[in-house]
């Protein structure tokens, strides 16, 4: 059993300070939002992701965990300190190291014991090594201090699951001290550790991840030739998924990648590709590509339609992707402000996200158009002369192809998650269009 302090109560440090806890190791978590710490002492996940909150109370119940803003009792004797707090996109594409930083130095001038200092968060290559010298540089007591890299994989929506049933731990350490520790925190988990040096582990994250995102684009790009070729992205896509050197997953075309990682995670690198006078090109490709693609649907309404202005316009899906509350980089934030710029009149539904998306559109008159939030699919959907799938949640995916027909006005659905049979919405009498398959009339 360690004692573990992790930095940061988001996405990637609460999943992870909950599962060390899970495992067995007396775990404090930190933040600087005192609101989130008080929500989660009364056992209140601040974020939305399945099976969190159980075990949040189950571990704070059994005192594995605690919560706190004071990071000077959970720093100081501390055996590890897992960092996973934000590193966001700056306008240049490169990563704000900003919040690295600070929790760096309160390390460095809060421990008392010898330390391992371990980022989760993503990073680009070569930052551990300035961490690991910044704390140095600032360290108050004469203890020893080391950096090890240890990614996170985790996907938004299936957090808990992905951490207790990872498909590896990327460790990257500089010494066999580090390496063994972490190699005895994560035994407990029993999953495969792949053990390289600081700069490799850094280095996987960003590949692996803009890898996936370059599969999107990828498909994303065949799927609009798909188009205007006449052939059908879903068959086409079936027909690759057999192939074992291709898999079958992340094969589905859509409206583009969102989240709080691809988008940054793509710029980051080719950003830091950049800075060394290397021209990432494969990943400035999918950058561009996803770019287009998110506003792909809304484009295609534009050629349909003489204007959105006073037209009510249903919004089913506002998250970046089902299962989460998460809106960062979510295509709805991109369409849904030229729709309003356009006069539009919205009715939103989200199962999860549209209380975060009311922080950003609050209900009512907005620029020239307006937006209402709705509880159920159907009512976003009644009168309505136009609507956009924008997130795939099972509730929008229960929607029977003939309410449409019945519920709308005009029954024109631009569908930027391809949740529908092309069969099912001609047979339902529905103007169908969808991304890379034949549009239905
Ligand atoms: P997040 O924005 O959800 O959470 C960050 C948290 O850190 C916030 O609660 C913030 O209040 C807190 N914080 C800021 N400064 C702090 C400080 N000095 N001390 C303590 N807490 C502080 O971020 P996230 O989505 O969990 O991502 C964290 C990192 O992990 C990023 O680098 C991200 O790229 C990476 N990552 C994210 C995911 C994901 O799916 N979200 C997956 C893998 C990796």
């Amino acid at each position: 059993m360690y004692i573990i302090a992790v930095a940061g109560t988001g996405y990637v440090g609460l999943v992870a300070g909950v599962c060390f806890a899970e495992i067995g190791h007396q775990v404090t978590c930190v933040d600087i939002d005192e609101n989130k710490v008080n929500l989660m002492k009364k056992g209140i996940s601040p974020i939305y992701e399945a099976d969190l909150g159980d075990l949040m109370q189950k571990n704070y119940a059994a005192g594995k965990i605690d919560y706190t803003t004071d990071y000077r009792s959970a720093y100081k004797n501390a055996d590890a300190i897992f960092i996973g707090v934000g590193t966001p996109e700056q306008s240049d594409g490169s990563a704000d190291l900003s919040y690295i930083a600070t929790v760096a130095r309160q390390i460095a001038e809060t421990i008392e014991n010898d330390c391992l200092v371990v980022v989760k968060s993503t990073v680009p290559v070569g930052t551990n090594d300035k961490v690991e010298q910044f704390i140095k540089d600032f360290l108050v007591n004469d203890v020893k201090v080391e950096v090890a890299s240890n990614p996170e994989f985790l996907a938004q929506g299936s957090a808990v699951h992905d951490t207790l049933h990872a498909a590896r731990i990327i460790i990257g350490t500089e010494s066999k001290w580090a390496e063994e520790m972490l190699m005895k925190i994560y035994q407990p988990f029993n999953l495969p550790i792949v053990s390289v040096n600081r700069r490799s582990a850094e280095m996987i994250k960003y590949a692996a991840n803009d890898f996936l995102a370059l599969k999107i684009s990828y498909m994303n790009d065949i799927a609009n030739l798909c188009e205007s070729v006449g052939a059908d992205i879903q068959d086409v896509a079936r027909g690759m998924s057999f192939d074992e050197r291709i898999g079958s997953k992340f094969l589905n075309a859509g409206i583009g990648y969102g989240g709080s990682c691809f988008p940054k995670d793509t710029k980051a690198l080719e950003y830091l590709a950049r800075q060394d006078g290397y021209e990432l090109r494969t990943i400035k490709a999918a950058i561009g590509v996803n770019k287009d693609q998110k506003t792909m649907l809304y484009k295609k309404a534009c050629r349909r339609l003489i204007t959105f202005n006073g037209l009510k316009v249903a919004v089913l899906g506002l998250t970046f992707k089902p299962g989460t509350d998460d809106l960062r980089e979510a295509p709805s934030l991109e369409n849904v402000p030229l729709l309003l710029e356009q006069g539009a009149d919205i009715y939103a539904y989200d199962p999860v996200g549209a209380d975060n998306f009311k922080n950003k559109y609050p209900a009512g008159k907005n620029s020239r158009g307006s937006i209402t939030y709705v509880d159920k699919p159907e009512q976003a959907l009644e009168g309505a002369n136009v609507c956009f799938i924008f997130t795939e949640w099972g509730e929008i995916k229960a929607v029977e192809p003939g309410t449409y027909k019945e519920q709308m006005r005009t029954p024109l659905v631009y569908d930027g998650r391809n949740i529908y049979e092309l069969a099912d919405m001609n047979e339902a009498w529905v103007e169908y269009y969808s991304i890379g398959r034949p549009f239905i009339k």
